[in-house]
């Protein structure tokens, strides 16, 4: 529980934790705060945010070389979607038991977010935050304010990313489903988006020399209920295809890469 301007913590683990520490609890004077959220019945709105946005000041300010920003937030979405804990934020938090609270509040929710961001643009995603900080300051503003903010200034209705990420029970998972080598130059490789929940697509194509080659679509290419996505590739000297599951939230990496 926080409240306005105090905030008591203790130094964490390393120095990039402590840097997301204090922006994280700073982060509360703005959320839920600022914007007067409820965040017993919505903390996905108060602590997803704020699992959220601080890891770009520890982009920033970490002295860690190998740190890749959304990389443990991801790793600890993976790790349990898909499990008992793994309860839509629509679920008012104050009906989630504490084992799915931190998964619920915090891993989820900000995953979420990093989607979005990735979908909209830096600059769309923060003009969207921006607005509805400014329209709720001093208000209560409900999830559905959140979701119609963000829709006005996507310019789109977003409910094909709202419902399964913050209504539904489910997780995401792609596939490499199916590769078809019967043409002479090309493979054809299905990816599979076996639970609906829509995320982009990142493969990379490893050849025998070293050389790779990337591929990547926005996670609007699940819209509209789309199931299966067709990726040609170069197939002389193709070694191994890989579809990430370090920056993408997959919860079952086991069917994500092929060794040829
Ligand atoms: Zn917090």
């Amino acid at each position: 529980m926080e409240f306005p301007g105090m905030t008591n913590c203790g130094e964490a683990r390393s120095y990039t934790s402590t840097i997301y520490l204090t922006a994280h609890e700073i982060g509360h004077s703005y959320f839920p705060f600022y914007t007067g959220l409820n965040e017993q019945k919505y903390a996905w709105m108060d602590e997803g945010l704020i699992t959220f946005f601080p890891q770009f000041i520890v982009e920033k300010y970490t002295d860690d070389p190998d740190y890749i920003l959304f990389k443990r937030n991801i790793a600890a979405y993976n790790k349990s979607a898909g499990n008992y804990n793994d309860v839509p934020m629509m679920i008012n938090t104050n009906n989630v038991g504490r084992y799915a609270y931190r998964f619920h509040s915090y891993n989820r929710p900000s995953t979420a977010f990093y989607l979005l961001y990735n979908y909209l643009g830096k600059d769309k995603f923060a003009k969207a935050l921006n607005l509805f900080t400014k329209r709720w300051h001093g208000k209560h503003p409900m999830p559905f304010d959140f979701f119609f903010t963000f829709n006005e200034v996507a310019g789109e209705d977003l409910a094909w990313f709202w419902k399964p990420w913050f209504f539904d029970l489910g997780c995401a998972d792609l596939s490499i489903e199916n590769i078809d080598t019967s043409a002479k130059d090309a493979v054809y490789v299905t990816v599979k988006n076996k639970t609906g929940f829509p995320v982009p697509v990142h493969l990379t194509a490893v050849y025998k020399t070293g050389k790779t080659k990337q591929f990547d679509f926005k996670m609007s290419i699940w819209k509209n209920n789309i199931k299966t996505y067709k990726i040609q590739i170069h197939s002389g000297g193709l070694q191994k295809i890989i579809l990430d599951t370090e920056t993408t939230p997959d919860a079952y990496p086991e069917d994500n890469v092929k060794t040829f």
